[in-house]
């Protein structure tokens, strides 16, 4: 998908205003209806019709009328979101190209002010292959809080804390610098993927880094799940890295032996292809000493001295909750049990670090936002005070709040979150008061979107 950041330059305070506004109605509605989108963004003389139809110009939106009128984000939409919030925060100031294509993801340079190159992972849960996205749904299509950028979002904060915690023990891993939503932001890895590489000066050196990573991450209570040749970096001075986290499991797994099995069997695999290590079992008459390792050295799981919870301090101040990894992981399971050892990734051919052709991003500078999770903080605010659909005492507010909120045309980016998230607690109280089961998801799938309510909608629109 083609990221273009030019666009961002030319987006207005109300286009991030309704942007966001559409964000926030998606932890309800798979499609937002317009009208909600219209309360929450509450712009002046139903300004937020004209603000979507730029918005869907440029595929920041897409629009479903099919059940009711209505918009959801797009992954270009969200990217923009994130974006911007990086660029408030001072974490970078251009977008580069593209430098690596993932199963689930798309990797770009940015680049700071300094000119320090960095790497940003947007996380792209959702675009795997059908069968799964399928199987996916069926399990997800009963909860309200799923969509994929929240899943997608689930995917980044793990892969941040993962990626900080190992960085604190020592692990071979890039520099976690800050996420939000559903993209990361690291350090620039100069190498390419194993994959690419088709000699090495010591293999064998190589192979034994590679493998006693797999041991020390079990020795840490973790499984990475995905360690193979598409996700180990490796430089001109065969210095090792290893990347992409958001699919490592505890050693404590019900499955954990099959998948640090897994692993190890593909490092196995791909070194015997690759570069010709043969690991025949050992045996005195062989005088080859380039025959490393024979197959009895191979780690076995249950001889490994594993402290499961080592990392767990480390990924709770990141902000990663044991609740976070239950969703995700119920997600990501059905793919790793789905996949075969096959990988079938497709990675870039490319991973050159030459700088050229960043796009520079002169956006209004904002208050730089402090936490990675400030965010997340408004949004589990959200739906705990959805949870309980009683007692929201916001949802009683005067009109003069929401004029006040109009006003604010300058707030930074947490203070327009914070906003919004105010205006949509209360679109969604007075929903509930007016017409009980309103728009919702699930309500209008159940009724063949026929329900009175949509008509209701319909009608308020057609007044704009
Ligand atoms: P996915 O989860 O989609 O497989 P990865 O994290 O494995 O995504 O990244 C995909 C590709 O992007 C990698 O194979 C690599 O080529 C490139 N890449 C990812 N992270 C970095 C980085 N920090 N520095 C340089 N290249 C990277
Ligand atoms: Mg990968």
């Amino acid at each position: 998908m083609k990221l273009d950041v030019d666009v961002l330059r030319y987006l207005s305070k109300d286009d991030f205003r309704v942007l966001t506004a559409v964000e926030m109605g998606m932890r309800n509605h798979e499609i937002v209806p317009s009208e909600l989108i219209g309360r929450i963004a509450s712009l002046k003389h139903g300004g937020t019709y004209k603000v979507l139809k730029n918005l869907l110009k440029h595929k920041l939106v897409h629009h479903d009328s099919s059940k009711y009128d209505g918009f959801r984000l797009t992954y270009l939409g969200y990217d923009f979101l994130a974006i911007k919030t990086m660029v408030n925060r001072g974490v970078f100031t251009a977008v580069g190209r593209q430098i690596g294509v993932g199963k689930e993801s798309d990797i770009f340079e940015v680049a700071s002010e300094d000119g320090t190159v960095m790497a940003m992972k947007l996380h792209r849960l959702g675009r795997t292959s059908f069968r799964a996205v399928k199987s996916k749904r069926d399990y997800l299509r009963h909860r309200s809080s799923f969509n994929w950028l929240y899943l997608s979002r689930l995917a980044a904060l793990k892969e941040f804390a993962f990626m900080k915690a190992l960085e604190e023990h020592g692990f071979p891993v890039p520099n976690a610098v800050d996420c939000n939503r559903h993209c990361v932001v690291m350090s620039l890895i100069q190498g390419y993927p194993l994959v690419q590489v088709k000699q090495l000066q010591n293999p064998d050196t190589v192979f034994e880094t590679i493998i006693g990573l797999v041991v020390r991450l079990a020795e840490h209570g973790l499984i990475h799940c995905d360690f193979n040749e598409f996700n180990i970096m490796i430089d001109d001075d065969e210095k090792v890295t290893m990347i992409d986290f958001p699919q490592m499991v505890s050693v404590s797994h019900r499955n954990a032996q099959m998948y640090f099995d897994r692993d190890i069997e593909c490092i196995y695999k791909f070194f015997g292809k690759r570069f010709n290590l043969s690991f025949e079992e050992h045996s005195d008459d062989i005088d080859n000493s380039e025959v490393v390792p024979d197959e009895s050295s191979r780690p076995s799981f249950s001889s490994i001295t594993k402290t499961a919870g080592f990392l767990d301090k480390e990924l709770a101040a990141s902000g990663f909750t044991r609740k976070d990894e239950d969703e995700i992981q119920k997600f990501i399971e059905g793919d790793v049990e789905e996949d075969d050892l096959s990988h079938g990734e497709h990675d870039s051919e490319l991973c050159q670090t030459n700088i050229k052709g960043f796009d520079s991003l002169h956006l209004d500078q904002e208050e730089p936002t402090s936490s990675c999770n400030e965010e997340d903080q408004v949004d589990e605010n959200l739906q705990s005070s959805e949870a309980g659909q009683s007692g929201d005492p916001e949802g009683q507010n005067s009109s003069s709040e929401e004029e006040d909120n109009e006003q604010k045309g300058d707030e930074d980016d947490t203070e327009l979150v914070k906003s919004l998230a105010k205006q949509r607690r209360r679109a969604m109280a007075q929903a509930r008061k007016g017409h009980k089961n309103t728009a919702s998801r699930n309500s209008y799938k159940d009724k063949g979107g026929k329900s009175s309510n949509n008509s209701k909608i319909q009608k308020q629109l057609s007044s704009w």
